[in-house]
């Protein structure tokens, strides 16, 4: 192991993946540590779309009447678990506070952005590295059972049009011509033809591997404690292992990352989203296309290599408990749009946090109190689609000060 490193990146999620990737595309010496395994958190399990168009944050006019609707018919994905917690209830407070026509228009026209760049920058990724992940360019179909959902959608899609993201209409015989696994209950779909999806746990892999071809340092198991901290520079990470020193620390921690505030003074008000995926081998009538489940708010992503049901927010702290009712909701959910035999032959179960901020936005930034640290992490429910785009900022506001695209909507001094 070196000594020191010219980068330490701390937290070995997909965030920490491309930060180190383009670092190391600087000529810097990267160290990657993770408290496990390189790619475990949520970047293991979730859904793989590379989900372009998704530029409206979650906390848009509307979302809490809907949810409370949804809560009431009993088909709510989210779930609030009682707690002593203050800064959950802060938080969700904020989250409804931010549900307002200006915080969705700011926060797509932010969003749009970094997802456009991200676009251009996952291209050339894939294009210049062997990365086996099962990428495909199919696009994402949104399917409703409500006509009310599906009509109401036009709104969305007009809206999405302002950032060329739209979507196409395709009535209940188009959306079966399109993807003949969708079954009778189906009313209609919108189909975005901007999104792709990878296999994220393979992408984490092979990832992993092309920066330790590059020199990358990789640790594993090695938690990050605290930081080492001289006037206004961290001059090195404590961690299970050992100290690093390094010129720069970049935290990309996900949803764990609130806990610098003890020692950093620092408050980033990220909080645990629990989310459930059941990766399986391909049904008979599988989709061809990932199918998003709209009323169940959960996806259904092929791949060449399997099968994946995701989905559910739980706002239950950190733990990494299965509630077998919620992965059952995913086979029930699937059946409810597709024609799925709910026979399935079950690969993995899984639970992931994905760091949730109130606004919807992630943090992208330089600490406003110490000057060689730098913050990459609230990607919420997109963090795998801004990976690059994130990747890419941080590495040229530590190598030359400057980004391609604005990173003021991302300020860690918003909170
Ligand atoms: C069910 C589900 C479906 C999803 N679907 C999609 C999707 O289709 N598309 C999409 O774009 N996004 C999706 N997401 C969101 C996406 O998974 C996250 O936004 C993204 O993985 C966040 O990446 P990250 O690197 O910030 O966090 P993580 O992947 O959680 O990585 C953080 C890492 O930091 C490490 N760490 C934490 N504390 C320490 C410490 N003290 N010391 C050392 N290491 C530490 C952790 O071990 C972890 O490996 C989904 C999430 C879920 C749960």
């Amino acid at each position: 192991m070196r000594s020191h490193q010219d980068v330490v990146v701390i937290g070995g999620g997909i965030i920490g993946l491309a930060c180190a990737y383009y670092l190391s595309k600087e000529n810097k010496t990267v160290a990657l540590i993770d408290q496990g395994r390189i790619g475990s958190g949520a970047s293991h399990g979730n859904c793989g779309l590379l989900h372009f168009s998704g530029v409206i944050p979650l906390c848009s006019p509307g979302t809490v009447k809907h949810e409370i609707t949804r809560f009431l018919k009993g088909t709510s994905p989210l779930y609030i678990k009682p707690t002593t917690d203050i800064d959950l209830y802060k938080w969700l407070i904020r989250f409804a506070a931010s549900c307002n026509s200006s915080h969705m228009t700011g926060a797509s026209t932010a969003k749009s952005e970094i997802m456009r760049y991200s676009f251009d920058l996952f291209n050339t990724l894939f294009e210049t590295e062997p990365l086996a992940c099962d990428l495909e360019k199919k696009g994402v179909l949104y399917l409703f059972k409500d006509e009310a959902y599906f009509e109401k959608y036009a709104q969305t899609s007009a809206f999405l049009d302002q950032y060329d993201f739209g979507a196409v209409r395709l009535d209940r015989y188009a959306v079966r011509e399109l993807e003949p696994a969708v079954n009778e209950r189906v009313v209609g779909g919108w189909f975005n033809d901007h999104d792709w999806h990878v296999r994220p746990d393979m992408l984490v892999s092979a990832w992993k591997k092309c920066l330790a071809g590059k020199g990358v340092q990789i640790i594993e198991n090695c938690k990050h404690l605290d930081f080492g901290i001289k006037s206004n520079r961290v001059v090195h990470a404590n961690t299970g292992i050992g100290q690093l020193s390094a010129d720069t620390f970049i935290l990309t921690t996900g949803a764990w990352s609130a806990g610098v505030k003890q020692q950093l003074d620092l408050k980033i008000p990220v909080q645990p989203g629990k989310g459930y995926s059941l990766t399986m081998e391909k049904p008979a009538v599988c989709p061809q296309i990932p199918c998003l489940l709209y009323e169940r708010n959960m996806v259904a992503t092929p791949w060449q290599s399997g099968y994946r049901l995701g989905g559910t927010m739980e706002f239950s702290g950190f733990n990494d408990i299965l509630n077998k009712k919620r992965l059952n909701r995913l086979i029930s959910g699937a059946t409810e749009y597709l024609r799925d035999s709910a026979e399935h032959v079950i690969v993995e179960e899984w639970a992931g946090l994905r760091p949730m901020t109130y606004d919807d936005l992630p943090v992208i930034d330089r600490s406003p109190l110490q000057d060689n640290l730098f913050l990459a992490t609230g990607h919420g429910m997109l963090g795998l689609t801004m990976a690059t785009g994130t990747g890419k900022a941080v590495s040229d506001l530590v190598c030359h000060g400057r980004t391609d695209i604005d990173l003021s909507p991302y300020s860690v001094g918003r909170f």
